[in-house]
């Protein structure tokens, strides 16, 4: 059975047919790095992490770019207030925002390290593609997109081919927009259309000249242009959180269809919502949970949860399901994991068995991945797997071929976090910078099939007196001899 995957512009479940399926180009919603990342953050980025752990299981190579807005307003009302929270944290914080955009942005990476995730090929940052983004609105004043005053720049949706594909909102129902002095929307003639420029205050530190004056670019014109630069004004899929898609996604995609005659993405993949006990997170409330929140215990004593245990726990939902996060769920989760582990590592310490049924289960795992994503099913696959009589190196086999996808640890020797290290993103705790780099670096040979240069490599990587195996993927993980 083919991949298939629900496409939420066309609210249906659509077989996967990508341009190039040796390089299958995705886009990602990345972080606004002036706080640490949330378990719900990071519930959606493991959309991603799964779309392309899939895509590889199943044969397809992949391109993936996640951006980083390093100067940030990613909600709308935040913006519509004006306030780029990059630059509030800094001033709360006392320091330059660049600052803190770097101090969150390593922060980021480590989360996404932590929890597995397999590195974008590009992370460009919003404040690095500014003329990128000033060309783009350059097309669209070209085609009679774009109108304002007073160094403010707007864009006429009624000038988008689709608009309404997400909010399905008819252009012409709302009433003009009311005539106020606030801020960012002096001069909008309707509510639908949204700022591409802004003109700066003075001493703002982030600001560039343009040819509507100096001043910084609206926030869904960063995402369509770093988008483009990078894949084209046609790829494959775009994900994000199910928050963005009104009105971000809405409007990346009218930019850069108005801009390009093209289609952006051709299948958009939403993550739902977490809450936490039954609440949506919020910092007032307290509630806003981080990985150290997690690893941390909650009632004093004893070792938390690590982020194989978080993501088990998001494994055991559809993406597309809201998830409930709750301390006796995650507890759950942990011990379903711990037990799972426990249960191949006595299937793989025995004797060789269930040859036999080893075939059926990699097929049925294989299509229950490929059912837009169905990870419980995946899991149920694992479970069913354990009990069927599997062992040796059946069992090794099938549970290193399926922790490809579910990473989670399954070959793990402990149930503690595992002990070994990714080395995806920059240097795991206690390795030396130079044998990370080595060791990325041996990645890369690999992925390009220069198994020659690789082992080369891994040689130099012994001699610095670490162990590199393959996880498959592409990917080595390091041991200290
Ligand atoms: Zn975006």
């Amino acid at each position: 059975m083919g991949l298939s995957l629900y496409d939420s512009a066309s609210r249906r479940i659509v077989p996967f047919e990508p341009a190039d399926p040796a390089r299958v180009r995705i886009y990602t919603c990345g972080p606004t790095v002036y706080r640490y990342a949330h378990i719900g953050n990071l519930r959606t980025y493991l959309l991603t992490d799964l779309l392309i752990r899939t895509l590889r299981l199943l044969g397809y190579g992949t391109f993936t770019v996640q951006n980083i807005t390093d100067m940030g307003h990613m909600h709308q009302e935040q913006l519509e207030a004006g306030e780029d929270k990059v630059i509030a944290a800094a001033r709360a914080a006392g320091k330059p925002a660049g600052e803190i955009a770097r101090f969150f942005t390593e922060a980021f990476f480590r989360d996404c390290a932590r929890m597995a995730f397999l590195p974008a090929d590009v992370y460009p940052r919003a404040s690095e593609h500014v003329p990128e983004m000033i060309s783009l609105v350059r097309s669209l004043e070209d085609r009679g997109a774009v109108y304002g005053a007073d160094g403010y720049l707007y864009f006429d949706v009624t000038k988008a081919p689709g608009y309404g594909i997400f909010s399905g909102a008819g252009l012409g129902e709302a009433e003009p927009a009311e005539r106020t002095d606030a801020g960012i929307h002096r001069h909008k003639r309707r509510p639908e259309d949204f700022t591409l420029w802004m003109p700066a205050e003075p001493g703002r530190e982030y600001q560039w000249e343009s040819r509507w004056g100096r001043g910084w670019p609206g926030w869904h014109i960063e995402c369509a242009a770093m988008a483009v630069k990078y894949l084209g004004p046609e790829f494959d899929v775009h994900v994000g959180g199910i928050d963005l898609r009104f009105p971000h996604h809405e409007n990346s995609r009218a930019v850069v269809a108005t801009a390009t005659g093209k289609r952006f993405a051709t299948v958009w993949m939403h993550a739902a919502h977490l809450l936490v006990e039954g609440k949506k997170m919020a910092k007032s409330a307290g509630n806003e949970h981080t990985l150290d929140d997690l690893a941390a215990d909650p009632g004093g004593g004893g070792h938390g949860f690590s982020p194989a245990d978080f993501r088990y726990y998001c494994l055991t939902l559809h993406y597309a399901s809201p998830m409930n996060f709750t301390w006796e769920g995650q507890a759950a989760a942990a011990r379903a994991l711990s037990r799972l582990r426990g249960a191949i590592r006595r299937a793989s310490r025995g004797g060789t068995s269930g040859e036999g049924a080893a075939a059926a289960l990699r097929a049925e795992f294989c299509n229950v991945v490929s059912d837009d994503l169905n990870m419980p099913r995946a899991l149920a696959v694992v479970h069913k797997a354990v009990r069927s009589g599997i062992g040796g190196d059946v069992a090794r086999a099938l549970a290193a071929e399926w922790d490809m996808v579910l990473a989670i640890g399954l070959l793990s020797e402990t149930d503690a976090e595992s002990e070994t290290a990714d080395v995806g993103f920059g240097a795991p705790e206690g390795v030396p910078d130079a044998v990370a780099a080595l060791a990325r670096e041996r990645d890369a040979l690999r992925s390009a099939g220069d198994y020659a240069g690789a082992d080369a490599l891994r040689e130099r990587i012994r001699a610095a007196g670490y162990d590199v195996s393959d996880q498959g993927m592409g990917r080595g993980r390091l041991r200290k001899r």
